[in-house]
Protein backbone atom coordinates (compact mmCIF):
# COMPACT_ATOMS: atom_id res chain seq x y z
CA UNK A 1 0.00 0.00 0.00
CA UNK A 2 2.67 2.32 0.95
CA UNK A 3 4.50 1.53 -2.62
CA UNK A 4 1.07 2.00 -4.50
CA UNK A 5 0.56 5.53 -2.32
CA UNK A 6 3.92 6.52 -3.09
CA UNK A 7 3.59 6.25 -6.69
CA UNK A 8 0.80 7.99 -6.67
CA UNK A 9 2.58 10.86 -4.73
CA UNK A 10 5.16 10.64 -7.81
CA UNK A 11 2.52 10.67 -10.64
CA UNK A 12 0.91 13.85 -8.87
CA UNK A 13 3.93 15.58 -8.70
CA UNK A 14 4.86 14.43 -12.18
CA UNK A 15 1.84 15.43 -13.82
CA UNK A 16 0.27 17.55 -11.47
CA UNK A 17 -0.47 21.74 -12.16
CA UNK A 18 2.23 23.53 -11.37
CA UNK A 19 1.38 25.56 -8.15
CA UNK A 20 -0.20 21.97 -6.47
CA UNK A 21 3.49 20.20 -7.43
CA UNK A 22 4.92 22.50 -5.07
CA UNK A 23 2.32 22.14 -2.26
CA UNK A 24 2.40 18.52 -2.89
CA UNK A 25 5.96 18.87 -2.35
CA UNK A 26 5.91 21.00 0.34
CA UNK A 27 3.33 18.77 2.08
CA UNK A 28 5.33 15.30 1.45
CA UNK A 29 8.41 16.98 3.04
CA UNK A 30 6.70 18.32 6.15
CA UNK A 31 4.67 15.43 6.36
CA UNK A 32 7.92 13.29 6.82
CA UNK A 33 9.24 15.89 9.26
CA UNK A 34 5.96 15.63 11.31
CA UNK A 35 6.24 11.86 11.56
CA UNK A 36 9.91 11.24 12.29
CA UNK A 37 9.12 14.29 15.27
CA UNK A 38 6.09 11.91 16.80
CA UNK A 39 8.19 9.07 15.82
CA UNK A 40 10.95 10.09 18.55
CA UNK A 41 8.94 11.48 21.05
CA UNK A 42 7.04 8.05 21.04
CA UNK A 43 9.85 6.75 22.92
CA UNK A 44 9.12 8.89 25.65
CA UNK A 45 12.30 11.10 25.02
CA UNK A 46 11.95 14.96 26.33
CA UNK A 47 13.25 16.82 23.90
CA UNK A 48 13.34 20.85 23.37
CA UNK A 49 12.96 22.28 20.19
CA UNK A 50 17.01 22.30 19.69
CA UNK A 51 17.44 19.06 20.48
CA UNK A 52 15.13 18.32 17.92
CA UNK A 53 16.38 20.40 15.16
CA UNK A 54 19.89 18.48 15.74
CA UNK A 55 18.40 14.74 15.90
CA UNK A 56 16.52 15.76 12.30
CA UNK A 57 19.21 17.66 11.04
CA UNK A 58 16.69 19.92 10.30
CA UNK A 59 16.49 24.53 10.76
CA UNK A 60 14.95 25.98 13.79
CA UNK A 61 12.32 27.64 12.11
CA UNK A 62 11.19 24.58 10.29
CA UNK A 63 11.03 22.66 14.05
CA UNK A 64 9.48 25.29 15.41
CA UNK A 65 6.65 25.28 12.88
CA UNK A 66 5.88 21.91 13.17
CA UNK A 67 5.83 21.80 17.06
CA UNK A 68 4.37 25.00 16.95
CA UNK A 69 1.11 22.46 15.06
CA UNK A 70 1.32 19.55 16.90
CA UNK A 71 1.24 21.49 20.89
CA UNK A 72 -2.18 23.75 19.07
CA UNK A 73 -3.09 20.29 18.16
CA UNK A 74 -2.43 18.57 21.49
CA UNK A 75 -0.25 16.17 20.72
CA UNK A 76 3.00 17.77 22.38
CA UNK A 77 2.90 19.63 25.48
CA UNK A 78 5.53 21.55 27.63
CA UNK A 79 7.41 19.44 30.20
CA UNK A 80 9.49 21.59 32.38
CA UNK A 81 12.67 23.26 31.38
CA UNK A 82 15.88 21.21 31.69
CA UNK A 83 18.23 22.77 34.33
CA UNK A 84 22.01 24.20 33.10
CA UNK A 85 24.43 25.97 34.47
CA UNK A 86 24.45 29.04 32.74
CA UNK A 87 22.97 30.33 29.80
CA UNK A 88 19.27 30.16 29.12
CA UNK A 89 17.05 26.89 29.79
CA UNK A 90 15.38 24.80 27.09
CA UNK A 91 11.65 24.27 27.71
CA UNK A 92 10.99 20.89 26.88
CA UNK A 93 8.37 18.99 25.51
CA UNK A 94 6.63 15.15 25.44
CA UNK A 95 4.19 13.59 23.62
CA UNK A 96 0.33 13.95 25.28
CA UNK A 97 -0.41 10.21 26.68
CA UNK A 98 -3.66 11.50 26.19
CA UNK A 99 -3.71 12.56 22.89
CA UNK A 100 -4.83 9.91 20.70
CA UNK A 101 -5.39 5.80 21.07
CA UNK A 102 -4.61 3.14 19.22
CA UNK A 103 -6.44 -0.33 19.26
CA UNK A 104 -5.02 -4.06 18.49
CA UNK A 105 -7.52 -6.88 17.80
CA UNK A 106 -6.41 -10.47 17.84
CA UNK A 107 -8.69 -13.16 16.30
CA UNK A 108 -6.91 -15.78 18.32
CA UNK A 109 -8.10 -19.71 18.24
CA UNK A 110 -9.68 -19.76 21.14
CA UNK A 111 -10.06 -16.60 22.31
CA UNK A 112 -10.51 -12.85 20.52
CA UNK A 113 -8.87 -10.12 23.07
CA UNK A 114 -8.69 -6.45 22.11
CA UNK A 115 -6.55 -3.60 23.72
CA UNK A 116 -6.53 0.17 23.81
CA UNK A 117 -3.29 2.01 24.49
CA UNK A 118 -2.58 5.56 24.93
CA UNK A 119 -0.40 7.54 22.35
CA UNK A 120 2.36 5.47 23.60
CA UNK A 121 1.51 2.83 22.71
CA UNK A 122 1.25 1.66 26.05
CA UNK A 123 -1.85 -0.89 26.61
CA UNK A 124 -4.42 1.08 29.28
CA UNK A 125 -7.30 -1.78 29.17
CA UNK A 126 -8.30 -4.95 27.79
CA UNK A 127 -11.24 -7.09 26.66
CA UNK A 128 -11.59 -10.48 25.34
CA UNK A 129 -14.41 -13.21 24.55
CA UNK A 130 -14.53 -16.67 22.94
CA UNK A 131 -13.56 -16.46 19.66
CA UNK A 132 -17.10 -16.84 16.94
CA UNK A 133 -16.14 -19.35 14.25
CA UNK A 134 -17.51 -20.15 11.00
CA UNK A 135 -19.38 -16.49 11.47
CA UNK A 136 -16.56 -13.70 10.20
CA UNK A 137 -19.12 -10.87 9.77
CA UNK A 138 -20.28 -11.81 13.48
CA UNK A 139 -16.31 -11.92 15.01
CA UNK A 140 -16.06 -8.22 13.10
CA UNK A 141 -19.31 -7.14 15.24
CA UNK A 142 -18.17 -9.22 18.70
CA UNK A 143 -14.45 -7.29 18.26
CA UNK A 144 -16.35 -3.71 17.65
CA UNK A 145 -18.12 -4.35 20.90
CA UNK A 146 -15.00 -5.21 22.52
CA UNK A 147 -13.30 -2.37 21.40
CA UNK A 148 -16.00 0.08 22.31
CA UNK A 149 -15.99 -1.45 25.61
CA UNK A 150 -12.36 -1.20 26.45
CA UNK A 151 -12.24 2.50 25.30
CA UNK A 152 -15.19 3.28 27.90
CA UNK A 153 -13.31 1.50 30.40
CA UNK A 154 -10.70 4.31 29.87
CA UNK A 155 -13.26 7.17 28.81
CA UNK A 156 -12.20 7.63 25.68
CA UNK A 157 -14.48 8.35 22.89
CA UNK A 158 -14.39 5.81 19.82
CA UNK A 159 -13.31 9.28 17.59
CA UNK A 160 -10.24 9.45 19.69
CA UNK A 161 -8.79 6.18 17.94
CA UNK A 162 -5.89 6.38 15.05
CA UNK A 163 -6.07 3.52 14.30
CA UNK A 164 -6.25 -0.16 14.90
CA UNK A 165 -4.46 -2.98 14.26
CA UNK A 166 -5.48 -6.65 13.59
CA UNK A 167 -3.96 -10.07 13.67
CA UNK A 168 -5.43 -13.37 12.30
CA UNK A 169 -4.12 -16.53 12.25
CA UNK A 170 -4.23 -17.28 8.24
CA UNK A 171 -3.15 -16.12 5.41
CA UNK A 172 -3.76 -12.20 5.39
CA UNK A 173 -3.59 -10.21 1.95
CA UNK A 174 -1.26 -7.85 1.71
CA UNK A 175 -3.68 -5.63 -0.61
CA UNK A 176 -6.69 -4.79 0.72
CA UNK A 177 -6.47 -7.18 4.67
CA UNK A 178 -8.61 -9.68 3.09
CA UNK A 179 -8.14 -12.85 5.33
CA UNK A 180 -8.00 -15.43 2.09
CA UNK A 181 -7.78 -18.64 4.58
CA UNK A 182 -7.99 -19.07 8.16
CA UNK A 183 -8.88 -22.75 9.19
CA UNK A 184 -9.11 -22.55 12.68
CA UNK A 185 -11.67 -19.87 12.40
CA UNK A 186 -13.83 -21.15 9.06
CA UNK A 187 -12.79 -17.46 7.20
CA UNK A 188 -12.23 -17.71 3.62
CA UNK A 189 -11.52 -14.72 1.14
CA UNK A 190 -13.11 -12.41 4.10
CA UNK A 191 -12.75 -8.58 4.00
CA UNK A 192 -11.45 -8.00 7.28
CA UNK A 193 -9.82 -4.35 6.99
CA UNK A 194 -12.55 -3.49 5.08
CA UNK A 195 -15.18 -4.79 7.12
CA UNK A 196 -13.92 -3.16 10.68
CA UNK A 197 -12.95 -0.05 8.88
CA UNK A 198 -16.60 0.39 8.01
CA UNK A 199 -17.60 -0.81 11.81
CA UNK A 200 -15.32 1.12 13.48
CA UNK A 201 -15.08 4.28 11.02
CA UNK A 202 -10.79 4.42 11.22
CA UNK A 203 -8.06 2.92 9.27
CA UNK A 204 -7.51 -0.68 9.92
CA UNK A 205 -4.43 -2.87 9.07
CA UNK A 206 -4.72 -6.61 9.39
CA UNK A 207 -1.07 -8.70 9.38
CA UNK A 208 -0.91 -12.75 9.93
CA UNK A 209 -0.21 -13.59 13.60
CA UNK A 210 3.13 -14.70 13.56
CA UNK A 211 4.07 -10.97 11.52
CA UNK A 212 2.33 -8.91 14.30
CA UNK A 213 4.29 -11.18 16.80
CA UNK A 214 7.62 -10.86 15.36
CA UNK A 215 7.24 -7.16 15.39
CA UNK A 216 6.21 -6.62 18.80
CA UNK A 217 9.60 -9.17 19.82
CA UNK A 218 11.21 -6.80 17.93
CA UNK A 219 10.07 -4.03 19.42
CA UNK A 220 10.04 -5.36 23.09
CA UNK A 221 10.70 -8.94 23.41
CA UNK A 222 14.16 -11.57 23.73
CA UNK A 223 14.68 -10.40 19.81
CA UNK A 224 14.57 -6.48 20.74
CA UNK A 225 16.36 -4.22 17.86
CA UNK A 226 18.10 -8.29 16.42
CA UNK A 227 18.09 -6.86 13.17
CA UNK A 228 18.13 -10.77 11.48
CA UNK A 229 15.86 -13.38 13.49
CA UNK A 230 13.25 -15.81 12.81
CA UNK A 231 10.06 -15.94 14.99
CA UNK A 232 8.57 -20.04 15.04
CA UNK A 233 4.94 -19.76 16.31
CA UNK A 234 3.97 -23.52 17.61
CA UNK A 235 0.55 -23.62 18.64
CA UNK A 236 -2.12 -26.21 17.08
CA UNK A 237 -0.88 -24.59 13.90
CA UNK A 238 2.79 -24.43 13.38
CA UNK A 239 4.29 -20.73 11.42
CA UNK A 240 6.91 -18.64 10.99
CA UNK A 241 7.86 -15.38 9.69
CA UNK A 242 11.19 -14.04 9.23
CA UNK A 243 12.93 -10.48 10.23
CA UNK A 244 15.56 -9.50 8.03
CA UNK A 245 17.28 -6.12 8.14
CA UNK A 246 15.05 -4.65 10.71
CA UNK A 247 12.00 -5.15 8.34
CA UNK A 248 8.80 -8.38 8.26
CA UNK A 249 9.73 -10.43 5.42
CA UNK A 250 5.83 -10.71 3.41
CA UNK A 251 6.69 -12.28 0.43
CA UNK A 252 4.93 -10.82 -2.83
CA UNK A 253 1.09 -11.27 -1.29
CA UNK A 254 1.98 -11.30 2.29
CA UNK A 255 1.75 -15.01 2.44
CA UNK A 256 5.35 -15.61 3.29
CA UNK A 257 6.40 -17.98 6.67
CA UNK A 258 4.15 -20.77 6.24
CA UNK A 259 7.10 -23.46 7.32
CA UNK A 260 4.76 -25.47 8.99
CA UNK A 261 3.12 -26.67 5.94
CA UNK A 262 6.59 -27.90 4.19
CA UNK A 263 6.71 -31.68 3.46
CA UNK A 264 8.89 -33.85 5.53
CA UNK A 265 9.50 -37.41 4.91
CA UNK A 266 8.72 -38.70 8.56
CA UNK A 267 5.39 -37.58 8.38
CA UNK A 268 2.34 -39.33 6.64
CA UNK A 269 -0.31 -37.69 8.70
CA UNK A 270 -3.10 -35.71 7.39
CA UNK A 271 -2.62 -31.99 8.00
CA UNK A 272 -5.62 -29.52 8.65
CA UNK A 273 -4.41 -27.75 5.29
CA UNK A 274 -5.83 -31.09 3.67
CA UNK A 275 -2.55 -32.30 2.07
CA UNK A 276 -0.08 -35.07 3.88
CA UNK A 277 2.97 -34.79 6.17
CA UNK A 278 3.32 -31.05 6.79
CA UNK A 279 5.93 -30.34 9.36
CA UNK A 280 3.47 -28.68 11.64
CA UNK A 281 1.55 -33.15 12.48
CA UNK A 282 5.19 -33.79 13.98
CA UNK A 283 5.41 -30.79 16.12
CA UNK A 284 2.09 -28.86 16.91
CA UNK A 285 0.64 -29.09 19.74
CA UNK A 286 -1.97 -31.49 18.57
CA UNK A 287 0.57 -33.81 17.50
CA UNK A 288 2.20 -33.76 21.19
CA UNK A 289 -1.07 -34.87 22.65
CA UNK A 290 -1.46 -37.40 19.85
CA UNK A 291 2.15 -38.64 19.90
CA UNK A 292 1.86 -38.97 23.98
CA UNK A 293 -1.60 -40.84 23.40
CA UNK A 294 0.09 -43.02 21.18
CA UNK A 295 3.07 -44.05 23.22
CA UNK A 296 0.57 -44.59 26.54
CA UNK A 297 -1.23 -46.80 24.54
CA UNK A 298 1.82 -48.85 23.34
CA UNK A 299 2.41 -49.46 27.38
CA UNK A 300 5.42 -50.33 28.52
CA UNK A 301 6.36 -46.87 30.20
CA UNK A 302 3.93 -45.54 33.23
CA UNK A 303 2.79 -42.07 33.08
CA UNK A 304 1.60 -39.47 35.76
CA UNK A 305 -1.07 -38.61 33.58
CA UNK A 306 -2.29 -42.14 33.07
CA UNK A 307 -5.85 -42.22 33.91
CA UNK A 308 -6.51 -38.32 33.02
CA UNK A 309 -9.78 -37.99 30.52
CA UNK A 310 -8.64 -35.39 28.76
CA UNK A 311 -4.90 -34.53 27.92
CA UNK A 312 -3.24 -31.19 26.62
CA UNK A 313 0.29 -30.65 25.36
CA UNK A 314 0.42 -28.26 28.50
CA UNK A 315 -0.32 -31.02 30.61
CA UNK A 316 2.38 -33.36 28.76
CA UNK A 317 4.60 -30.22 28.98
CA UNK A 318 4.38 -29.84 32.69
CA UNK A 319 4.33 -33.49 32.92
CA UNK A 320 8.23 -33.39 31.56
CA UNK A 321 8.82 -30.77 34.11
CA UNK A 322 7.84 -32.82 36.93
CA UNK A 323 9.89 -35.90 35.78
CA UNK A 324 7.51 -38.47 33.96
CA UNK A 325 9.85 -39.73 31.75
CA UNK A 326 7.07 -40.51 28.75
CA UNK A 327 5.86 -37.17 28.57
CA UNK A 328 10.09 -35.62 28.53
CA UNK A 329 10.71 -38.46 25.42
CA UNK A 330 7.57 -37.15 23.58
CA UNK A 331 8.39 -33.17 24.80
CA UNK A 332 12.24 -33.91 23.34
CA UNK A 333 11.05 -35.54 19.88
CA UNK A 334 8.41 -32.92 19.26
CA UNK A 335 11.66 -30.51 19.88
CA UNK A 336 13.47 -32.33 17.28
CA UNK A 337 10.70 -32.56 14.74
CA UNK A 338 10.78 -29.00 14.96
CA UNK A 339 14.32 -28.55 14.93
CA UNK A 340 13.69 -29.77 11.24
CA UNK A 341 12.20 -26.58 10.20
CA UNK A 342 14.26 -24.13 12.56
CA UNK A 343 17.05 -25.70 10.31
CA UNK A 344 15.18 -24.88 7.04
CA UNK A 345 14.58 -21.52 8.35
CA UNK A 346 18.50 -21.22 9.76
CA UNK A 347 19.92 -22.15 6.71
CA UNK A 348 17.25 -20.02 4.13
CA UNK A 349 18.10 -16.75 6.20
CA UNK A 350 21.31 -17.16 8.48
CA UNK A 351 19.21 -15.24 11.15
CA UNK A 352 20.86 -14.51 14.46
CA UNK A 353 18.29 -15.78 16.20
CA UNK A 354 15.45 -18.75 16.36
CA UNK A 355 12.63 -17.42 18.85
CA UNK A 356 9.86 -19.73 19.12
CA UNK A 357 6.66 -18.15 20.60
CA UNK A 358 3.07 -19.57 20.86
CA UNK A 359 1.56 -21.76 23.57
CA UNK A 360 4.62 -24.10 23.23
CA UNK A 361 6.58 -20.75 24.76
CA UNK A 362 5.99 -21.84 28.31
CA UNK A 363 7.08 -25.74 27.63
CA UNK A 364 9.88 -27.62 29.29
CA UNK A 365 13.41 -26.45 28.49
CA UNK A 366 13.59 -30.68 27.36
CA UNK A 367 11.58 -29.21 24.22
CA UNK A 368 14.12 -26.54 23.37
CA UNK A 369 16.90 -29.51 23.97
CA UNK A 370 15.71 -31.03 21.10
CA UNK A 371 15.18 -28.47 18.70
CA UNK A 372 18.63 -27.23 19.51
CA UNK A 373 19.79 -30.78 18.89
CA UNK A 374 18.46 -31.37 15.30
CA UNK A 375 19.20 -27.88 14.37
CA UNK A 376 22.71 -28.87 15.13
CA UNK A 377 22.37 -32.13 13.42
CA UNK A 378 20.81 -30.22 9.99
CA UNK A 379 21.93 -27.12 9.99
CA UNK A 380 25.17 -26.18 7.96
CA UNK A 381 26.35 -23.15 9.90
CA UNK A 382 24.24 -23.17 13.11
CA UNK A 383 26.77 -21.85 15.71
CA UNK A 384 25.95 -18.24 15.57
CA UNK A 385 22.36 -18.41 15.72
CA UNK A 386 20.74 -18.48 19.48
CA UNK A 387 17.32 -20.59 19.76
CA UNK A 388 15.09 -19.15 22.39
CA UNK A 389 11.61 -19.00 24.07
CA UNK A 390 9.61 -15.85 23.60
CA UNK A 391 8.91 -14.15 26.96
CA UNK A 392 5.80 -11.86 25.47
CA UNK A 393 3.49 -13.99 26.77
CA UNK A 394 -0.29 -14.12 25.20
CA UNK A 395 -0.34 -10.33 24.82
CA UNK A 396 2.51 -10.39 21.74
CA UNK A 397 -0.33 -11.00 19.56
CA UNK A 398 -1.63 -7.23 20.32
CA UNK A 399 1.10 -5.52 21.29
CA UNK A 400 2.06 -6.35 17.46
CA UNK A 401 -1.01 -5.40 16.24
CA UNK A 402 -1.17 -2.13 18.22
CA UNK A 403 2.80 -1.18 17.01
CA UNK A 404 1.48 -2.15 13.46
CA UNK A 405 -1.38 0.56 13.81
CA UNK A 406 1.01 3.14 14.78
CA UNK A 407 3.88 2.52 12.54
CA UNK A 408 1.02 2.71 9.80
CA UNK A 409 -0.91 5.64 10.83
CA UNK A 410 2.47 7.37 11.33
CA UNK A 411 3.97 6.35 7.67
CA UNK A 412 2.98 7.28 4.27
CA UNK A 413 -0.47 7.43 4.00
CA UNK A 414 -0.64 10.51 5.97
CA UNK A 415 1.66 12.37 3.42
CA UNK A 416 -1.10 11.16 0.66
CA UNK A 417 -3.98 12.68 3.38
CA UNK A 418 -1.68 15.88 3.54
CA UNK A 419 -2.13 16.31 -0.18
CA UNK A 420 -5.50 15.39 -0.34
CA UNK A 421 -6.59 18.04 2.51
CA UNK A 422 -5.16 20.27 -0.27
CA UNK A 423 -7.72 19.91 -3.34
CA UNK A 424 -5.30 18.10 -5.58
CA UNK A 425 -7.37 16.10 -8.28
CA UNK A 426 -6.21 12.98 -6.85
CA UNK A 427 -8.52 10.47 -8.64
CA UNK A 428 -7.76 7.14 -6.32
CA UNK A 429 -11.03 6.03 -5.26
CA UNK A 430 -9.69 3.66 -2.68
CA UNK A 431 -10.08 3.74 0.98
CA UNK A 432 -7.19 4.12 2.90
CA UNK A 433 -8.85 2.36 5.35
CA UNK A 434 -9.07 -0.90 3.53
CA UNK A 435 -5.23 -1.83 3.01
CA UNK A 436 -3.23 -4.32 5.12
CA UNK A 437 0.23 -3.78 6.91
CA UNK A 438 3.77 -2.96 4.74
CA UNK A 439 5.57 -2.51 8.16
ZN1 LIG B 1 -0.40 -28.63 6.09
Amino acid sequence: MTVKKNDKVHSLRKSGRDSDTNLLGNAYIRAVNRARIIDLFRSGQLMSRADLARHCDLSKPTVSAIVDDLINEGVLQEAGKRSSEGGRRARLLELNPGSSTFAGIHFGESVTQVAVTDAFGRILAKRFAETVTGRPEQSMVLARELVVEALAAIHAEPERVNAVGVSVPGLVSRQGGTCKIAPNLGWHNYPVAKELARLLGVEVYVANTTQTAALAEYQMGVARDVQDFVWLYVGNGVGSCAVQGGRIQFGSRGFAGEIGHVHVDSSDILCGCGKRGCLETTCSNLAIVRAFKQAMEAGGQPTSLSGKEKITAQDVSQAASNGDALAEKVMKDAGRALGVGAAMAINMYDPQMVVIGGPVAGADEIFLSGVRERVGELALESAGTDIVFSHLGRDIYLQGAVSMAMEQSNAAYRIVKSARSMDIDDSDDADSATHSASL
